[in-house]
């Protein structure tokens, strides 16, 4: 009864009225997205920003000649409006792929045929029959076919979120609206584009809630991938690309704390550029950059994955190693030393980098804290200078 009573309602709705608010979504969405890609910075990914508000004003385009369908020359709303509406399916579909890290040359190419078929499909049958409920349903079938692949692999991508996932179910359900509107209206000869019955309504229901799932949806997850990646970046010293001293600080609080209550030993490298000054002064602040960056990523990767290491400031790094004791952590020392004297730049062959370390070791208690380990590292890198340079010393 109660489904019956929503049959009902759902029946009454306009089929015309539906495509006014697909007219309005489409432009508003496409006006959010100009917005987001004038006023947003970060260049992540510019060219599917573009692609999706161009595909919202060529669908809203298309609902508007579409619209006026019997007001305006049927040239005009029955091929551009049913072609712009495929195009902006199909560029729909390229955004799925995109959003599912499908975006290969493959599929773009598959996608771009599916949209050649659909579009000679509908202009045999327009040419040759044109007849309004047979128009009705190879247009359907049209946006079903470049509209189907890409959105059943969202739902089947492991790694999509549960966020895409619904935006998939939601399509999905459109899919299979526009499936019974094509088979239904092939096989009714009094359909046409306005006629207001279960598929037609369904079909219009179903693509107003993808419109604003898919264009609300779709903002917030490229609002979520670019905060992501300016909060990673803010982590991060520009120049070398591995942490900055705020962030190391930070991080370094929390690792002592940890290590406070445990009983084992803590190890500070303090590292420093013999003689940077010079390599600056012979042969300009552009190799001095370059040394920078090849230092502080040969540091990186010969730590390990879990120990911390940083940009102290100018041509100082600082690397956090969990549970190693002093003799572990001039070994260590030692390595990385030798990789960077044998480091060779391309710009500058006969430059040799050597580096001076300073090694602090000990275990941590409430009585200590970070400051002094720190300090400790510094005063054996002084001691590391005094010594003659590029050498490891350690605090005592
Ligand atoms: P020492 O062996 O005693 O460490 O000598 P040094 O010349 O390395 O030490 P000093 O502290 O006098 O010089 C550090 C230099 O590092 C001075 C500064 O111009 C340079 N420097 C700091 N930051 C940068 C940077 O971002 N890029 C470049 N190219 N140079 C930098
Ligand atoms: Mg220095
Ligand atoms: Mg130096």
């Amino acid at each position: 009864m109660f489904l019956q009573n929503l049959l009902e309602t759902l029946i009454k709705l306009d089929v015309k009225t539906m495509m006014g608010v697909l007219i309005c979504g489409n432009l508003v969405l496409s006006l959010l997205t100009l917005r987001y890609y004038i006023y947003h910075d970060s260049n992540y990914d510019k060219t599917i920003i573009q692609r999706f508000g161009i595909a919202k004003i060529l669908q809203a385009i298309a609902w508007l000649f579409l619209f006026f369908r019997g007001e305006i020359s049927d040239v005009i709303s029955v091929y551009f409006g049913n072609i712009l509406l495929f195009v902006s399916f199909y560029l729909d579909s390229l955004i799925v792929l995109r959003l599912n890290d499908k975006w290969t040359k493959g599929w773009v190419i598959t996608q771009s045929v599916l949209l050649a078929v659909a579009v000679i499909l509908f202009l045999v049958f327009e040419i040759t029959l044109s007849a309004a409920h047979i128009r009705v349903g190879i247009a359907s079938l049209a946006v079903f076919l470049v509209f189907a692949a890409p959105n059943v692999l969202s739902i089947l991508n492991k790694e999509s979120t549960k966020f895409q996932k619904v935006i998939a179910a939601i399509s999905l359900l459109f899919l299979i609206f526009l499936l019974l509107r094509a088979f239904n209206s092939l096989f009714d000869n009094e359909i046409v584009l306005f006629t207001n019955n279960f598929f037609q309504i369904g079909t219009f229901l179903a693509l107003v809630l993808l419109m604003l799932t898919n264009g609300v949806g779709f903002l917030l997850i490229m609002y979520d991938r670019s905060y992501a990646l300016v909060k990673e970046s803010s982590n991060l010293d520009p120049l070398t690309r591995i942490y900055n001293r705020r962030f190391f600080m930070n991080k370094a609080e929390s690792y002592f704390k940890r290590a406070q209550q445990e009983d084992g030993y803590l190890s500070f490298l303090f590292i420093d550029i013999d003689f940077f000054k010079k390599v600056n002064d012979t042969y300009g602040h552009l190799f001095g950059d370059e040394v920078l960056k090849v230092v502080a990523k040969t540091i990186a990767e010969n730590i390990r994955p879990l120990d911390l290491c940083c940009r102290f400031g100018g041509e100082e790094f600082l690397i956090y190693l969990h549970d190693t004791s002093k003799e572990e952590a001039i070994t260590i020392g030692n390595r990385i030393r030798e990789v960077v004297q044998l480091l060779e730049f391309k710009q500058v062959k006969e430059y040799k980098c050597t580096i001076s370390v300073g090694v602090y070791s000990a275990k941590p208690n409430t009585e200590t804290n970070l400051q002094q380990f720190i300090d400790n590292a510094d005063q054996a890198l002084y001691k590391a200078k005094a010594y003659g340079r590029n050498c490891v010393m350690s605090f005592d």
